[in-house]
C-alpha cells in the first residue's frame, strides 16, 4: 500500500504537465488566431492569469509532496492524496478552459485539445478516484486511523 503513495505524487506529476501542455495550448490558439488578441476579450486575460496561478500552486504542491517522508521511504499518505486531487482537478479544469479558448475548432478530434481533455479526466479515475482520496483526506482531518485499503 504504501508504494501507492508514491505512484499517487507520479500521477499528479503527469496530470501538472497535462496542464502545463493546456497553457501552451492557448498560447497556441493566440498564434493561431493571426492578429486577433484573444488575450484582449472580456474575461480572457484572467481566465489566462488565473490558469498561471493554478500551475504554480499545483507545480509546489508536487515538490512538496514528493519530498515528504512517509512510510518504507514513499511519499506522506495523506499529502500525496491531497497532491493527485490538486493537480488532477487542475488539468481538469485547464484542458476544458483551453478548449473553451479554442472555442469549435478545440472540440474537433482533429484538434490534440480533445485528446487533453481526456487524459486529465483520467487522473481523477485511475489512481483512486478522487472521492475514495477525499475520504482519506478527511479521515486525517477528523483525527481518524488510515485505512488498510484504498476502499476503507
Ligand atoms: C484510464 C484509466 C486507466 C486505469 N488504469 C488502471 C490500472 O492500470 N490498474 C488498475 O488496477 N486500475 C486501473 N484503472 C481503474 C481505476 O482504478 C478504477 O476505474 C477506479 O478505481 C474506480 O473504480 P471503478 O471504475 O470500479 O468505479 P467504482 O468503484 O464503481 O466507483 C464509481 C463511483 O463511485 C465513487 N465511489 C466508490 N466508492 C466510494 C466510496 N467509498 N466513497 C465515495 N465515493 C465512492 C467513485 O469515486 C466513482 O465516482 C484505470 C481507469 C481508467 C479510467
Amino acid at each position: 500500500m504504501d508504494a501507492y503513495n508514491a505512484q499517487c505524487v507520479g500521477a499528479a506529476t503527469v496530470a501538472l504537465g497535462i496542464a502545463r501542455a493546456a497553457l501552451a495550448c492557448c498560447r497556441l490558439r493566440q498564434a493561431a488566431q493571426a492578429g486577433r488578441q484573444i488575450a484582449k476579450f472580456q474575461g480572457l486575460p484572467w481566465l489566462l492569469a488565473g490558469t498561471a496561478v493554478a500551475i504554480e500552486v499545483a507545480r509546489l504542491m508536487v515538490w512538496r509532496a514528493a519530498r515528504s517522508p512517509g512510510p518504507a521511504g514513499f511519499p506522506d499518505p495523506v499529502l500525496a492524496a491531497r497532491t493527485k486531487i490538486l493537480a488532477a482537478e487542475t488539468a481538469v479544469k485547464l484542458t476544458n478552459d483551453a478548449l473553451h479558448i479554442w472555442g469549435a475548432a478545440g472540440y474537433a478530434r482533429a484538434n490534440p485539445m480533445e485528446r487533453q481533455v481526456r487524459d486529465a479526466r483520467k487522473f481523477t479515475l485511475a489512481g483512486g478516484t478522487a472521492q475514495i482520496l477525499r475520504n482519506l483526506g478527511a479521515g486525517h482531518v477528523l483525527g481518524m486511523r488510515p485505512p488498510r485499503t484504498r476502499n476503507g
